[in-house]
């Protein structure tokens, strides 16, 4: 089976695998290019990844805006 390649888009929101240091673990995507940026759903802070590195360190897709 091919690894499934990820979707993301502006609004989804994903649990990812470590934690914020405010404890959260879900972020909302603000924009999406070859960085990925997200916010902290509960400290809404924002932070900017790399694609690679955020589908490494994305848990699940946790609810996805249809467009
Ligand atoms: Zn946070």
């Amino acid at each position: 089976m091919k690894p499934e390649i990820l979707k993301i888009s502006v609004g989804d929101r994903f649990e990812m695998k470590k934690p914020h240091p405010c404890g959260s673990k879900i972020f909302t995507v603000m924009r999406v290019g070859s960085d990925v940026r997200v916010i902290c759903e509960k400290c809404g802070r924002d932070m900017t990844l790399d694609r690679i590195k955020f589908e490494k360190s994305v848990k699940r897709l946790t609810e996805h805006k249809e467009n």
